[in-house]
């Protein structure tokens, strides 16, 4: 009769192994780097966080390679923005094989739309950025409930540091006179801004990176540049810099520098996280427009 309590503490010690035990840290996959920063920020020290597309990487267009396969496998739980941001995701997701939940961050926003499209920036404005957290709070919790007071503490300390920002940004913005806050950027990353904060952006490509602007299009965006005196133009880290070089010299706007709209730097770079992204982009703007 001595057989089955053997059984039971098989059972048990291999419980205890188990992947789903309390004690193991929830292994999370986010589509990229940003939504990366916002689930290392309230999973803390109890998850792992990978991304699939890292720093200074482009999301539009990026091109899966087998690794991401694995790391989606190997998930407990996907992060993705949607509003069409992840297009090559769905073939990626069938060739892995993975079963984990996958949680859309974006739930709850109403998208600005672009055309036909939803624009899918929607992190740009910092109230958004609220609810992805708190999405993410939320799915971390459900996945991981042995855990979800620390998830809750630490969304709780991110989302009071959001609160900062949105009003640094606010602050910031008011420095610049009204008629100069208009600018152009290389792709169409900056409406949720513009809606949030009040700055005009003109970009020559469209919500995705993935189509070139036309000759007409950089022709008709140069006369706006001269017409409506647009005091500067910035680059972006995930776009090649010599369109706005070529749009700074014909018109004599200013080459502002660079805004970061799709992704981070690496831990060297000048936006390592989201907030530090926003008070880069903050500082490049005020500095190029409000003397
Ligand atoms: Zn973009």
């Amino acid at each position: 009769m001595r057989r089955p309590r053997f059984w039971l503490v098989c059972l048990l010690l291999a419980a205890a192994a188990s992947p789903l035990h309390a004690q193991e840290r929830l292994n999370i996959v986010a589509s990229f780097s940003i939504l990366g920063d916002f689930v290392k920020n309230v999973g803390g020290d109890r998850v792992d966080v990978t991304t699939l597309v890292g720093p200074n990487g482009d999301v539009h267009v990026y091109t899966p390679a087998p690794v991401d396969a694995k790391k989606i496998a190997d998930a407990q739980l996907m992060i993705i923005n949607g509003f069409g941001l992840e297009g090559w995701l769905p073939r990626l997701l069938q060739a892995s094989g993975g079963k984990a939940p996958i949680i859309t961050a974006t739930k709850g926003i109403t998208p600005l739309r672009a055309g036909n499209d939803a624009d899918p920036h929607a992190w740009q404005s910092v109230a958004n950025t609220k609810i992805y957290v708190a999405n993410i709070r939320d799915a971390l919790a459900a996945a991981d409930p042995a855990d979800a007071p620390a998830f809750r503490a630490n969304a709780d300390g991110y989302l009071a540091k959001l609160d900062a920002l949105d009003r640094e940004v606010r602050a910031a913005i008011a420095q610049i006179p009204p008629a100069r806050r208009k600018v152009i950027s290389t792709h169409d990353a900056f409406g949720y801004f513009a809606a949030a904060y009040g700055i005009e952006f003109v970009a020559p490509e469209g919500v995705s990176t993935e189509s070139e602007p036309s000759a007409r299009d950089i022709a008709a965006i140069i006369s706006q540049v001269k017409t409506q005196k647009i005091p500067a133009v910035f680059l972006e880290n995930i776009s090649d810099p010599r369109l706005i070089q070529r749009i700074a010299a014909e018109t004599g706007a200013k080459l502002g520098g660079t805004l970061y709209s799709d992704s981070l730097t690496d831990e060297k770079g000048e936006a390592p996280t989201y907030i530090e992204l926003v008070r880069h982009n903050i500082k490049t703007l005020t500095s190029a427009l409000a003397d």
